[in-house]
């Protein structure tokens, strides 16, 4: 069964004014689309259709490259337009947000070293809040497509949340500001459902 493009869960404008309408429609129509379709032709005809997209990213290192490029493309987007929404932003609240007060000791903390890690990433690239094996949150950034589910992965984890670097994901409207466009963007965080992944990562 070949990989789908998941629908985008609300409309191309639902994130202004923090993302711009345009920008999200070229995101999940041209980027997301394509990341789908190159993943798909990679894999067609090879031993590796039919796997799961997870089980894909487990065994990243010994896969060719379209299939890490485009499979953690096509994770990294299913996942960033769900963790987004509407009338979102605001604290975690919930387990998680206790979570998140012991391991950084704030909020605002936990922000601000995840703004630091989304900033400094040289390129393209995403930042991350996951959950290691032992149950820890940790905040990290990898490079180009890759993710903290790869076994390549400098620090190996299930994501909660991410944040798109790339400067396809924000350069329309902010053009070179990087870090105006992470500011605006936690105003996007759909809390509860990265709530209910901290629930099922810690399952
Ligand atoms: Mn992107």
């Amino acid at each position: 069964m070949a990989f789908t493009l998941p629908n985008l869960p609300y409309e191309f404008a639902a994130l202004e004014p923090h993302i711009d309408a345009r920008t999200m429609e070229i995101h999940h129509d041209k980027h997301h689309a394509a990341y789908v379709n190159n993943l798909n032709a990679a894999l067609q005809g090879t031993e590796h259709e039919g796997k799961t997209i997870e089980e894909l990213l487990a065994d990243i290192s010994k896969l060719p490259p379209a299939v890490r490029n485009n499979g953690g493309g096509h994770w990294n987007h299913s996942m960033f337009w769900t963790i987004m929404g509407p009338n979102a932003g605001g604290t975690p609240g919930g387990d998680l947000g206790a979570q998140i007060d012991k391991t950084f000791g704030s909020f605002d903390e936990m922000k601000k070293q995840f703004a630091q890690a989304a900033t400094t990433r040289f390129g393209s690239g995403w930042a991350w809040l996951s959950l290691d094996s032992d149950g820890n949150l940790f905040i990290s950034s990898t490079p180009n497509q890759d993710n903290p589910l790869m076994d390549l992965a400098e620090k190996k984890g299930t994501p909660i949340l991410g944040l798109d670097v790339w400067e396809h994901a924000y350069y329309l409207h902010y053009q070179n500001r990087r870090p105006d466009y992470i500011t605006s963007w936690w105003n996007t965080v759909n809390w509860s459902e990265v709530n209910r992944r901290y629930a099922d990562a810690k399952k």
